[in-house]
Parts: C-alpha cells; structure tokens; sequence
C-alpha cells in the first residue's frame, strides 16, 4: 500500500507527509492535466503551452476574444455552474478565462515597467505561471459587475454561492482567504480552477483549501 494512502487509513497523514487520499489519478506536472498545480514554485512546462482543445463556454460574457476561451471539460463545468447560480438568484458572468503566454508577458512587462518588478510580482503573474495559461482556470464576476476584482466581490452573492457550491461542478477557489503563504496569492474569491467534481469534493470534506496541500507539492508563497 502508498505509504501515504496507509496513513490516510490510519486517520491522517504523517506529519509533513503529502495529504493525499484518492489515489493519483492524473499528472500533478502536465498542464493538459485537470490535477496541474501551477504556482510560484511549478512554472507551466512547457512554458509556452497552449491548450489544444479552447472552446467558448456558453455563459454570461464580460470580455472577449482569448480570455473567453477555457478548455473543453472546464468550459462544460462551467456552463453548468453559471447555468446554477444564476437558478439560486446569483448570476455572474466570466470575467477572465484562457490567458496566452504572450498576453501574459505583456500584462506583466507592462506592470514591471510602471511599477517595478516587486510590485508587478504581487499585482501579475510571471510568464509561463500563471493558471489562466492552462485553459483550467477562469475569474469570475457580479452579471451586474459589483466590485470585478475588487476586495469586496468576497461579499457578492455570486462569490457567496461558488464558496459554498463550486465544487460540486469541480472547482475550487484556488487562492483562499490567508493562504497566501502557501499559494503565492492573496484571496482571489473570484479565481476559479478545475480539479474535477471527486478531487474538489473529497478536498471540501477534509477541509483541505489549497492544491498545494492537498496534492502535498509543497507551499509557494513566491518565486525562488
Ligand atoms: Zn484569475
């Protein structure tokens, strides 16, 4: 038996150990992989991947051309989780999806050079880091636009409700609120990522919030 499975039998996992309990289903280091952890410490490799299957989800549209793209199982998930929230009277909209390697160096370059790298670091992520890239993840918004990005989206109905329900259609929210010692990011309620209904489920009954412990990679509270 995985030494870690036969720990997680014996009600939990050793100190320090990797806390994972499903068995490894998927790749933890290929971003065509719903199990890809991206962070500060695991650029995407290769560093220019693009996803070969970016599909337009059909949900509530606030941006345009690559952004509106994800991949073909997350566009699916999250047309079920749009079609949800707006039933329980919390519609949102996509605000941010698939991100290219060249978009990215230019949001990038283009806060380096107003800001300084220090600041860009915490406002961007670098080239070749960043989730968007994947076709995984995706940042959502009020469908009336209530505080997009802002601190006090946490308090949104929309944000409310993917909290309590994103995994059951597979999503976490990636970048919890205090965690960013060990993801790299402060709370982002509006950045979603998909893990698969099984992963996100199982992560949400063990209260385990972050891809970093639950996948057991190691904490990345910034780049080396
Ligand atoms: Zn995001």
């Amino acid at each position: 038996m995985d030494p870690q499975l036969q720990a997680a039998a014996a009600g939990g996992p050793a100190a320090g150990a990797p806390f994972r309990t499903l068995p490894v289903q998927h790749s933890l280091d290929d971003p065509a992989s719903p199990w890809v952890v991206v962070n500060k410490r695991r650029p995407i490799t290769p560093a220019q991947f693009v996803p070969g299957d970016l599909v337009r989800p059909a949900v509530p549209l606030a941006v345009s051309g690559e952004a509106a793209l994800l991949n073909r199982t997350t566009a699916a998930a999250a047309e079920r989780l749009f079609a949800a929230a707006s039933a329980a009277g919390a519609p949102m909209a996509l605000a941010s999806g698939y991100r290219s390697y060249a978009t990215q160096t230019a949001t990038y370059n283009s806060y380096a050079a107003t800001r300084g790298t220090e600041s860009a670091d915490t406002a961007s992520a670098r080239p070749g880091y960043s989730e968007h890239q994947t076709g995984w993840a995706f940042d959502i918004a009020d469908a009336g636009g209530a505080c997009s990005f802002e601190p006090c989206f946490a308090d949104q109905p929309a944000a409310v409700w993917v909290r309590e329900h994103a995994h059951e259609f597979g999503f976490v929210v990636r970048y919890p609120w205090m965690l960013h010692e060990t993801t790299g990011y402060f709370y982002e309620p509006w950045h979603l990522r998909y893990v698969g209904v099984e992963a996100a489920t199982d992560m949400r009954a063990r209260g385990i919030a972050t891809l970093e412990e639950y996948f057991g990679t190691g904490v990345a509270p910034g780049y080396l």
